[in-house]
Parts: structure tokens; sequence; C-alpha cells
């Protein structure tokens, strides 16, 4: 039995209602979790403007620093007790639990390093006036985290958050509690203060629905669905609360005739397969010249092929999708495109000692996917990639631009003129050229354009939006 983390404690729910913990890659129950109402996030609440007021204000911005190092020591420590939980509560191969545990550790480390160094400036302005600014925090920041990467997006919304000086309260998915309890216990170990980081589970119309209304939480940091995020944004909107949305994209991916293939296939293939698809920056649209569409198709037919999904701890290329109703979402857009005579390339094969009931599907390549369809304009959330081809810039231009969503692009050319023009015109956060998401880059600002959200997370950007600038104008004549 799991419980809800508040001021250092493990706290059941007052309700005493629980949910189940499933394993996606055997669909069975294996755990519980608190289902926890309104009542316990208020409590959350309470405990993080506590500390805030009684300890956390008064800590210094290198102390803060040295206990998110602290606690960057402890996640590497117990970096594989993390990635086995992970791997069993969200169904992530092996190597995608530890890289996940790494990037958690590293984002504590990044910014045990910038609490220090984040400060303001003198301004000139009238004789006989100094005039400052302060980077203040904003107080009790809530954290509403989705299932596709818990530890990774804790670490980089909590780590920059605590560093910029907020307390926090988090409202984990409801299919991915466990790491993130295990985290908050090491953060007590490491020597947080009660308060600091709370951590209430349940379900997300109930206690994240509390949390984006809840007048002590002083700024929302929300990634997950562009329909969740408008509700976020619209509670917020009430008691004007600042707000960092981060929705999802259908990132193209775009090669030029003169692309290096050798470099490009494996990125473009990890790029809609690492995590099963399940990624908001999946590359999941592929713009591919004209001149080498069939090349480049048949080539990647040929690793589709070689893919295999299946339980997480046998560490295959894929494992699960989350959860039951995330599987029906991929077969429903498969099913469409079958509707539509969208042609298959080819597909991955599930392994034979997959159990029946674990939510298995297979990476699967669609060409000439029309760019008005819901193939080439949905996030599938799954290993599905849309490919199409294109004439000219001109057109990659216009195809890469023609979603809803603006979060992240790949393009792939040797031609160092196109490489600039192209991130130019690419209307999105991220563009990544002759490579693709940059290894995950803890360093680099992320966050999207249109409906893909805004503000940004991760890099030292990040601190800002974690924090509220203080203008002190001082008159001394
Ligand atoms: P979701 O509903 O947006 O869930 C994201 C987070 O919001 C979870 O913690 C969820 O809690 C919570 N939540 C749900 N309803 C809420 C509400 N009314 N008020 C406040 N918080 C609420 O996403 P999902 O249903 O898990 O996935 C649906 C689709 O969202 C996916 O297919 C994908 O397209 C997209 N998605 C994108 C990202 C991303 O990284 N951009 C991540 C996840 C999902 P519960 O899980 O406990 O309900
Ligand atoms: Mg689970």
């Amino acid at each position: 039995m799991q419980f809800n983390f508040i001021a250092n404690a493990q706290v059941p729910s007052l309700s005493g209602r629980t949910l189940p913990v499933i394993d996606p890659s055997d669909g069975q129950p294996y755990d519980e979790i608190q289902r926890s109402s309104p009542a316990d996030l208020h409590d959350a609440v309470g405990a993080a403007q506590q500390c805030l007021y009684a300890t956390w204000r008064s800590t210094s911005a290198v102390e803060r620093g040295r206990l998110l190092y602290r606690l960057s020591q402890l996640v590497t420590e117990h970096a594989d007790e993390l990635a086995a939980i992970e791997q069993r509560d969200c169904g992530k191969p092996t190597r995608q639990a530890r890289a996940d545990a790494q990037a958690l550790a590293r984002y504590f480390e990044f910014y045990a390093g910038a609490a220090d160094k984040l400060h303001g400036e003198t301004l000139p302005y009238q004789q006989g006036y100094s005039v400052l600014t302060w980077h203040e925090p904003h107080g009790v920041t809530g954290h509403v985290i989705p299932w596709n990467y818990p530890m990774q997006i804790f670490g980089r919304s909590v780590g920059a958050a605590l560093a910029a000086g907020n307390t926090c309260v988090v409202k984990p998915s409801e299919d991915a509690c466990l790491s993130l309890l295990r985290v908050a216990e090491l953060a007590a170990q490491a020597g947080f203060p009660a308060g600091a980081i709370n951590i209430v589970t349940g379900l997300g119309h109930e206690v994240g629905d509390a949390l984006a209304r809840h007048p002590g939480i002083d700024h929302i940091s929300f990634t997950g669905s562009p329909t969740v995020g408008t509700l976020i944004q619209q509670a917020a909107a009430e008691r004007h609360c600042p707000v960092t949305l981060e929705l999802g994209g259908k990132s193209p991916q775009i090669l030029f005739e003169d692309a290096d293939l050798d470099r490009a296939i494996p990125a473009v293939v990890n790029a809609i397969v690492q995590n099963a698809g399940q990624t908001c920056s999946a590359g999941s649209r592929l713009l591919i010249a004209q001149p080498i569409y069939e090349d480049v198709l048949a080539r990647l037919g040929k690793v589709f092929e070689s893919l295999r999904v299946g339980p997480a701890a046998l560490d295959l290329d894929l494992g699960p999708l989350i959860r039951a109703s995330q599987q029906q979402r991929v077969w429903d857009f498969l099913s469409d495109a079958q509707v539509a005579g969208i042609p298959m390339v080819a597909q991955g094969q599930i392994a034979d000692d997959a159990p029946e009931s674990g939510f298995y599907q297979v990476p699967t390549l669609l060409r000439d996917v029309p760019p008005d369809h819901r193939l080439a304009q949905e996030e599938v959330f799954g290993p599905v990639l849309a490919a199409m081809p294109f004439r000219d810039d001109e057109q990659a231009v216009e195809l890469a631009n023609a979603t809803r969503f603006g979060l992240v692009a790949g393009v792939w050319t040797r031609d160092g003129g196109r490489q600039l023009r192209m991130a130019r015109a690419i209307h999105s956060g991220q563009v990544f050229i002759n490579n693709y998401g940059a290894g995950g880059g803890v360093e680099l600002p992320f966050g999207g354009v249109k409906s893909s959200g805004y503000g940004r997370e991760k890099g030292f950007e990040a601190l800002y939006g974690f924090t509220t600038l203080k203008t002190v104008a001082i008159r001394h004549d």
C-alpha cells in the first residue's frame, strides 16, 4: 500500500479510498495508491505554505542548491531501485527506466548548481535613485505530472521550482505514482524540510482539478493533453494564477535529399519508438524529399519489421503502452487509417511470451498520409509513424507548420544555408539539425508554441518561469 507524502510523512487519504496500481506488461494489479480528495490536497497545500513561511523562505540559495545536490546523489545511489519501480509501474524497458532515473539525478544536479546563480540586475535610472530587480519565488507551486516520463518531468519542474525557492505540491498521474513517492522519501533523507515536497495521488478530475482551483497554489506547471491543459488554464484564470503548459505535439522529422541517411534513419526510428511512442516530443510525422521517398521507406520498413515489443523486463525495443484505454486509442487511429486507405509499409512484432493481458502495440509505419488526416494532425501517443513526401523546401516548411502543434522539429540536410532557413521558418519551441532531441538535453530550454503550450522548462530558462520579478526603486538623494 502506498500513501500520500505530506510534510515528510506517509499519510493515508482522509476518505480511506484507494486505487489499484496496474502493471502494463500483464495488465494485473499489484499495489494500491491513495485515491485522495480535495481535502487531502488542501492539507498538502497547508504543509507547503507552512514550510515556505517557517523555513524555506529563509533557506539561502546556496543551501537549497546543496540539498538538491544531495538529493541528486541519493537518486544516483538508488537509480537501479527507482528504475525497477518505474519499469513495473509504467512498462518501461530496462534501458529507458534507467535513463529516466539518470535524467532525474541530472536535473537535480543541474538545478543544484543553478540555485545560487539566479540574480537580478541594477538598472540605470534618474539621478538620486538606485533600482534593483529580484527574482522571487511564486510561493507554493503546483505540479501536475503525466504518466509517460514521471521521473523526468518531476525532475525538471520540481527541481527548478525548489531551486528558485518555491515549495511544491505534486499531483502525479494515477497511472504512475510509485517512483515519485520514493523520490519524495529520498528528498526527506537528503534533508529537505517537511512540506518542501508534497505528493498527493488520485484521479485527475478530483485531486488534479482541486490543485488547479486551490487559492493557496501560486503557480501551476502542467504537462499532459491539450484538453486538460485548457481546463487547468480556465481554473487558473479565475484567480489569475500563472501557468506553464506543455501539451505535446505532432513533431515533424524532415529528410532532405542530401541527408546523411545512415545517421538519420536510426534517429527517426528512435524518435517514434522510444517509450513506445508515448513521448510529447515524439517524431511522429516524417516528411521525405520526393527523390529519396521510396528509398527511405524501404530502409525504414526493414527496421520496423525487425522491432520487437514485449514485457518491460525483457528490455526489447518497446514495452507495452501504459493502459488499455491508450491501446484502444492507438487502435482507433489505425482503423481510421485503414478506412481511409492509407498504406501500411511495415509493422514490428510482439514477443511470443508477451502476456495476452498486457497492453502491447506493434510499431507501425504508414505512408502517403494525407496532411489533413487526423494521423497527420493529432497526437497518437503510440508507436505510429506517418510518412509523406514533399516537393521542395517551401512545401517542407508548409507541411511542417500545418498542425495546431509546435513543440519540436528535426531537420536532416548537409546544406548549411538550408539548415538555418528551416530553423527560422519552422514554428516550434525546438529545432534539431542533423540530430533529434540532443540526447535529452537537461540544459536546453524546452516548450512549445500554439497548442503545444507556453512557458519553458529545462535549462536555466525554467528558473525564470518559477519566479516573479520584483523591481525595487530606492531614492537616496
Ligand atoms: P491527461 O488527462 O492530460 O493527464 C495528464 C495529467 O493531468 C495527469 O496527472 C492527470 O491525472 C491530470 N488530469 C486529468 N484530468 C485532470 C483535470 N480535470 N484537472 C487537473 N488534472 C487532470 O493525459 P492522459 O489522459 O493521461 O493522456 C491523454 C493524451 O494526453 C495522450 O494520449 C497524449 O496525447 C497526451 N499526453 C501528453 C503528454 C505530454 O507529455 N505532452 C503526457 C501525457 C499525455 P490522472 O492521470 O490521474 O487522470
Ligand atoms: Mg502503473
